[in-house]
């Protein structure tokens, strides 16, 4: 992983860059930050650039024999360490070794990755993974070999708070007083986590949240969306990129669902005679979707009312709106009002607990139709 790739985090990158060109390595390092931050990325980005022979001011050159290894994360000095289990497939006391293929497998997907997602690649059935005692044998072994390729050698240690503390207590001295040329990185989400003695014996890179603009241009550059909705969803994934993945994703459903609440809200609130046969037909099509869809519109629904009902009572800044949500609102929140908005709330309600009871879709959605041709009306001057 080059600098470059890491998403944000750029006066980070330098500092990082620098501290190698000047050679002030430290050999122990605790890239601290919470999940879905670049502390993993970070990681793996100071590895390669430890490594390169040919590093520019700012990055690794990505195409020396070493940033090749380094990349495939298959060079024979650049090793891992990371909480695993052992589910019904694999052998007893398991260490990272064994799992190095998946390990591999999901960092070369992303290095953006959730403990709760390693897990579930690994398919320990809600077990816990952890650094044992074996695997703290197995890395003293590793780092009193001879270094293959004669430059340093790294020792990558992924959630060191799964660490026990008899594995602990083995690698203090190895920490605190590694072999020549040895690096330790340590990656971490909670300090709190750990021990006290790993954590005083290294030196701490502390990795803020993900600026929203950063998040913002990934998602530009990932998913295709509007450059407005991409500022948005960037600034509710709360500088996680992981989550901001996870929304983006999701924005496809997002547009299906806001094309159906606009058009039923459309015929709602114009709602002459020959709109009444067409709300019923836009009623009977959406009871034709799945049920989950159902749910997760209605939800939608819900939020698009109390976004309107903020927007219509002024307070901007707390709105979440954008693209073609914001067009429509700017209309459309004349409507919502304190005179309609809990029994509007409650309706949307009602509707998701009837679908929970297996209600009949098409009654529940024709029932909810016509209840807001009376509830979607401008406020009484
Ligand atoms: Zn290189």
């Amino acid at each position: 992983m080059l600098f470059s790739e890491v998403i944000g985090h750029e006066a980070l990158k330098h500092k990082l860059a620098r501290a190698v060109r000047e050679g002030r390595v430290s050999h122990a390092q605790l890239f601290l930050g919470r999940e879905g931050s670049g502390n993993l990325a970070l990681a793996l980005a100071y590895a390669q650039y430890v490594m390169c022979e040919n590093p520019s001011d700012a990055d690794a050159c990505g195409v020396c024999s070493a940033c090749a290894k380094v990349h495939k994360l298959v060079h024979p000095d650049f090793h891992f360490a990371f909480p695993v289990n052992s589910s019904k497939s694999s052998e007893k006391n398991p260490v990272s070794d064994m799992f190095l293929a998946q390990w591999r497998q999901k960092l070369l997907q992303s290095p953006y990755i959730t403990e709760q997602a390693w897990y579930e690649s690994l398919s320990l059935d809600n077990k816990q993974g952890n650094i044992s005692t074996h695997e703290a044998e197995a890395i003293m072994r590793k780092l009193s070999l001879k270094s293959f390729e004669g430059s340093f050698k790294i020792m990558l240690i992924w959630l060191p708070e799964r660490m026990n503390t008899v594995a602990a207590n083995k690698l203090l001295k190895l920490i605190e007083e590694p072999p020549a040329q040895t690096l330790f990185l340590l990656v971490a989400e909670n300090s709190r986590l750990m021990l006290k003695t790993i954590l005083s014996r290294t030196q701490l890179v502390s990795v803020p949240p993900v600026d929203d603009s950063a998040l913002a241009d990934m998602i530009l550059r990932e998913f295709n969306l509007p450059q407005l909705e991409a500022s948005t969803l960037a600034h509710l994934a709360n500088g996680s990129v992981v989550e901001a993945r996870r929304i983006a994703g999701q924005s496809d459903d997002k547009r299906d669902y806001f094309e159906q609440f606009a058009t039923l809200m459309r015929l709602s609130y114009a709602s002459k005679a020959e709109n009444i046969i067409l709300l019923i037909q836009q009623a009977e099509k959406i009871a034709g979707q799945g049920r989950e869809w159902q749910k997760n519109f209605l939800l939608y629904a819900q939020r698009m009312v109390r976004e309107n009902f903020i927007l219509n009572q002024q307070v901007n800044e707390a709105v979440y709106l954008a693209g073609e949500e914001a067009d429509f609102s700017a209309k459309f929140s004349l409507f919502i009002n304190p005179d309609n908005i809990f029994r509007l709330y409650e309706e949307f309600n009602l509707a998701l607990q009837h679908l929970g009871q297996n209600g009949n879709p098409k009654i529940i959605f024709t029932d909810l139709a016509l209840k807001l041709v009376k509830l979607i009306v401008p406020l009484k001057k």
